[in-house]
Parts: structure tokens; sequence; C-alpha cells
């Protein structure tokens, strides 16, 4: 049996928005957003990247120095770029790129897991949060089309049909769901996990929360949503393309359903 803590996550565009997907041959645009059976929508590798980066920036900036704090980067060693190892130099992030567990592999496997894969998931290990796919009920005949203005820089409405994008206004729904125990393999959320060779593994849980000045494994799931997921979500962003031009700005909220939802 599992149980989850659900929030019903609404973004509502603040600008225009797009989050393109890959040339459809079918479609009349040259550069279609991207829907899912006619549905307009904010997939969920999208806004699982945006929450994890920041995931990433929140421990950067209040848990520097406490090392097993320190997220990792979510790309294997061998693909790390410049930049990224220049921020790992900096002890911004930890070495080696992405958390890994294996009962295999034993080789590549991380001494430990960092909080933003505990919660979101490692290579090899599921985390505790599944991040939904936002959908909208506009329709994408209701989307009107833009194009660069190549001198300018800027987006210019309704033109040729270059660019689909959506407009300000316009809400986007989905359920983020956290688990808080699943009994087949005992997890349970802000408790160590048990498997293999794990004192280490979510050793982060024996840290002191910034935010509630107890230890992480003395909060309650609620607390650890609310700290590294809800808080994090919350809010004004940018997300998407053309962050540039005037586009991407949304207001994230989150509410928590009731069990019966
Ligand atoms: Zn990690």
């Amino acid at each position: 049996m599992k149980d989850y803590i659900k929030y019903k996550v609404e973004l509502k565009t603040l600008e225009p928005f797009r989050i393109g997907a890959s040339k459809d041959v079918m479609s009349a645009f040259d550069n279609p957003i991207a829907t899912i059976g006619g549905r307009v929508v904010v997939q969920g590798p999208t806004l699982k990247g945006f929450l994890r980066n920041q995931i990433e920036e929140y421990l950067i900036d209040q848990y520097s120095g406490i090392s097993i704090m320190k997220p990792c980067i979510p790309s294997s060693e061998r693909t790390l770029s410049a930049d990224e190892k220049t921020l790992i130099a900096s002890g911004k992030y930890r070495a080696k790129g992405a958390c890994s567990y294996s009962s295999e592999d034993m080789k590549n496997k991380s001494d430990s897991i960092c909080p933003a894969c505990y919660f979101l998931g490692a290579m090899g290990l599921n985390g505790f949060a599944r991040i939904p796919y936002l959908y909208t009920e506009k329709k994408p005949e209701e989307l009107y089309s833009v194009r660069l203005d190549r001198a300018k820089g800027t987006v210019v409405e309704k033109t040729n049909r270059d660019y689909q994008i959506m407009a300000d206004n316009v809400c986007f729904t989905g359920i983020l769901e956290v688990m808080k125990y699943n009994t087949v393999n005992d997890w349970m959320l802000g408790k160590v996990r048990s498997i293999q060779d794990k004192k280490k593994l979510d050793g982060w849980l024996n840290e002191t929360s910034k935010k509630f000045n107890k230890k992480f494994i003395d909060l309650s799931p609620e607390e650890l949503a609310e700290e590294f997921l809800v808080e994090r979500i919350c809010g004004e962003h940018v997300i998407g393309g053309f962050k540039s031009k005037g586009c991407g700005k949304v207001s994230i909220t989150c509410s928590k359903l009731k069990a019966s939802d």
C-alpha cells in the first residue's frame, strides 16, 4: 500500500508563454507548441527540470558548507561540460555528476544520494515526488501565432504563422503527488530508506532544516514537502522559450487536496 500527499498545481501565464514541440509535418506551424491529445501541455519533464533547478539553487543558497546537502549535476560524469566542472570545483555541486544507485554496480554507486535526487529520483532509484503534466482547456485553435521581428528581436503578434504561443492569463493545472509511505518496500518520506548498505545513503536527513530548525528526520512528510517541493515550485517564475523576448513569466500556486480528493 502507498499513500500520497496531493497538491493541485496551478500555473497561470502572466506573459505570452511557449514550450515548443519538435516540428510536426502535419502542423501548419513551423514551430508548434507542445500538445498531447490535442491539449496544450507543460510536460512533466519540463516541470521536473525546472523544480530540480529550484531545489539545487535552494540547497546552494541555504545549505552551503554542508557537503552532504550539496546537489549533484544530473548528467553522467563523462558528459559534464567545462562550465559544470567549474561549478563542481567551486564546491557548489557534488563531484562526479548524477547521484546513482545500483545494487549490482557498486563501483559507480554514489556514497549518498543528494536531497534533490531523494525527492525527484536518482539513476537507479525512484524518488518520492511524481511531477505532473499540466494541462489547459484552452484549445490550440485559440492560440495566436507570432513571428520574431528580426530587427528588434521582439515578438510581432498575429502575423505569419511561424510560432505558436499561448496568451497570458491562461491557467494550466495538474496534481503533484508526494509519496508518504510505501508498505511494500518500507519507504517513508523523511526516513532513511531500507536498501542495502544504507546508513549513509540518505544521510542528509540527519542534518538540520534551516526552515523548521529541526532535524529533517523529525519533520512530518508535509513539512518536508513544503520546504523542498511546494515552496520551491510556487511563486513567480520564468519558464519556457523566448525568455529574453518578454515571454515566460508565470505564477504557480499549490493547494493541498484532502485525502478524499
Ligand atoms: Zn543527486
